[in-house]
């Protein structure tokens, strides 16, 4: 089973948004653009929306029927480890290996010993195809990425073979990452980091390294373009160079992840997959909520008081919703609003703030990303939510399916 060039990840927290989630699909195939939607959510998500694996892949299998949606789509058991895949197992046909914890914890000094020697024909210049300057590869370099990565690699296969025996071999679609820690993983350390998955035969298809910059949640990236810039041309040359020198899957592509609203870096990303006719992965996920409340406010009535609740609920308990996102978050407080302001809000206000369009000057990036991380207060809100979102279902698709088009697909692939 292999996953087509360009795949993109979507997120349904409540599982009412997958059609109006692939009409966008549906859009950018009228455009020339076979792109592959995978249904994402983690562990965390289901926790707290109370869902099960079982209806992500119901609500997917319902809108792929509705929509005789011809191409591959899948289903991603998103961030998961060998302590929560086995829920995932059945609904499940892509699987996000999630190795970032193991990251610096030390492998047995034998398996250490042996990822040497497999590389130490690599000391000295590492000239990878495409890049300019040689990486200089010391023993002491080599070593060093042998403490740090390699267990992490050697548990990401424990994961893979946990669930390839219990599902069969090609039928799921395996990606690994290392996306959720601080420091990003240099071009060099992705070489021996896939140098290692496929010598502990872990057919990866998809790799999501943590790159250079912050990735907040639904919100623009922030850091340095041009370095960025650099490193995934790097990484895309050094994932050439490593399916090759080491026979991982010949597709093998960068996945992004908190891919949603990073708007300055999709040029960027879409100019260099040009260039080298390579695939790629956009993992996106709490967009698709945020769309939700901003088709509840533009529909005025009670679903605009249900999203100034939400809104109301979600600054009284900002530190407690903020805690588990801290890294991918930056709210600055005293641009917030308080409850009463937004209760004078009308929908179109209301919509203007949380809607990502930097242009706007009512958008308020703080205020987006307090939504984005307060889905919880939804879910408790249990039937009241799930009711409106069926009863405005019109005009929150349109919503949902116009930002996954216009202000994602599109800026990527320069339709
Ligand atoms: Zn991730």
């Amino acid at each position: 089973m292999k996953i087509g060039k360009y795949s993109w990840g979507i997120g349904d927290r409540f599982a009412h948004q997958a059609v109006a989630q692939l009409s966008a699909f549906v859009k950018a195939k009228e455009k020339g653009i076979e792109l592959v939607p995978v249904w994402n959510k983690s562990n965390r998500e289901h926790t707290y929306v109370q869902s099960v694996p079982a209806q992500t892949r119901e609500a997917a299998d319902i809108a792929v029927k509705e929509l005789d949606w011809k191409g591959q789509y899948f289903v991603d058991a998103d961030h998961i480890n060998l302590n929560n895949v086995d829920k995932f197992i059945d609904a499940s046909d892509f699987f996000t290996l999630d190795v970032a914890d193991y990251i610096g914890k030390e492998a047995a000094a034998e398996d250490i010993e042996k990822f040497m020697a497999d590389n130490k024909k690599f000391i000295g210049k590492l000239q990878i195809p495409g890049i300019a300057h040689p990486f200089d590869v010391t023993e002491s370099l080599l070593k060093t990425i042998a403490k740090k990565f390699l267990f992490a690699t050697q548990e990401a296969a424990r994961i893979y073979q946990h669930i390839e025996a219990k599902k069969r071999k090609d039928k799921f679609i395996t990606e690994v990452s290392m996306d959720e820690v601080n420091d990003p993983q240099t071009p060099v350390e992705m070489f021996f980091i896939l140098q290692s998955l496929a010598n502990l035969k872990v057919p990866a298809q998809t790799i999501a390294p943590k790159f250079t910059g912050r990735f907040n949640k639904g919100v623009d990236y922030v850091g340095n373009l041009q370095k960025f810039e650099q490193e995934f041309e790097e990484d895309i040359l050094v994932i050439d160079y490593a399916v090759k020198e080491f026979g991982l899957p010949e597709n093998l592509k960068l996945s992004i992840h908190s891919g949603s609203d990073k708007f300055a870096i999709y040029p960027i990303m879409g100019k260099i997959i040009k260039k080298y006719n390579k695939g790629i992965h956009v993992k996106t996920a709490g967009t698709t909520w945020l769309e939700e409340v901003i088709g509840l406010a533009l529909a005025g009535n009670e679903a605009l008081e249900i999203a100034k609740k939400i809104y109301a609920k979600s600054i009284s308990k900002i530190d407690e919703l903020s805690a588990p996102y801290a890294t991918v978050i930056d709210i600055d407080k005293s641009t917030l609003p308080t409850a009463e302001e937004v209760n004078n809000w009308d929908g179109e206000k209301y919509a203007q703030t949380l809607r990502h369009i930097q242009s706007n000057k009512n958008f308020n990036p703080s205020f987006r990303q307090l939504i984005h991380v307060a889905y919880k207060i939804a879910a408790d809100m249990g039937d009241t939510y799930t009711n409106a979102l069926k009863k405005y279902k019109i005009i929150v698709g349109q919503q949902v399916s116009e930002n996954l088009y216009d202000r994602h697909i599109v800026v990527l692939f320069g339709l």
